[in-house]
């Protein structure tokens, strides 16, 4: 069995442990992991048209990551063989990318992380393939905002519920599932990090979010139910009824003067 690189809700894990505060040093690492994905995710979404193979994608990602000077935070960590997990329509996360050609009016994301001087970034967008539904862009536009709930929530004082609260008051109403058994999660020099970051939950609750926690929040929302099976591949992650997932994350720091997002160029 693999360990997921988005991780799933296990009890008695690590995510027991206290969270790892980030120096102002700390940061200036992380930003700059987080400028890094971000450039990589943009350039390899620039060569997204029809006919393009995952791995050919995953291979810009990889140049562009490591013309900047860094590293590919996923290649080889817990196993998985490749810079970027690139998941198609149904595929939630975790897809490998390999021969798989990309059709007009896919649904393809791009889950990316960097390494600059030991520490991790993790970030994550989709988009359509030239031709898309009003369906598909509502989709888009409905996680893509619930992320932006979602940050706007991680405020020195709240606590990890609020941010869980403001992405389910988000997505609920609009009749989307999201996502139960993969979180967000902390990160620093790990990928993954104590505190789980769930997409659903109450306000007020959990652990109370300090200046210096870094938080990666990545909503997973689907057009069906929101259970997940996993492929024979061990890896890729889908929704059991075969819907449509749409997935964006953002690795964001919790600052004396708000939110502050790490991956942007
Ligand atoms: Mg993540
Ligand atoms: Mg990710």
């Amino acid at each position: 069995m693999n360990s997921e690189s988005t991780p799933k809700i296990v009890s008695g894990s690590n995510f027991a442990l206290s969270p790892v505060l980030k120096t102002r040093l700390e940061l200036q690492a992380m930003r700059e992991a987080g400028r890094v994905v971000a450039f990589a995710v943009r350039k390899a979404f620039d060569a997204l048209e029809q006919g393009i193979t995952t791995r050919e994608m995953d291979s810009i990602a990889r140049e562009a990551i490591e013309s900047e000077g860094a590293k590919p935070g996923f290649l080889g960590l817990y196993g998985f063989p490749a810079t970027a997990c690139i998941s198609i329509n149904e595929e939630i996360v975790h897809g490998i990318p390999g021969d798989r050609i990309v059709r007009s009016g896919d649904l393809v994301t791009l889950d990316c992380g960097a390494l600059v001087d030991g520490y991790n970034s993790d970030y994550a967008m989709t988009k359509v393939v030239g031709d898309s539904t009003r369906e598909k862009d509502d989709l888009i536009d409905t996680t893509r905002e619930s992320l932006e709930a979602g940050i706007n929530a991680a405020r020195h004082g709240n606590r990890i519920g609020d941010i869980s609260n403001a992405i389910e008051t988000y997505v609920v109403p609009r009749s989307y599932e999201l996502v139960r058994e993969y979180v967000g999660h902390g990160i620093g020099k790990r990928l993954h990090e104590p505190p789980q970051v769930p997409n659903l939950g109450k306000s007020g609750q959990g652990l109370e979010l300090q200046v210096g926690l870094v938080l990666a929040i990545e909503p997973m929302v689907n057009v069906g139910g929101w259970q997940t099976r996993t492929l024979d591949d061990e890896w890729t992650v889908v929704t059991a009824d075969g819907s449509l997932s749409c997935h964006f994350e953002h690795t964001v720091a919790i600052t004396e003067d708000g939110p502050l997002v790490l991956t942007v160029e």
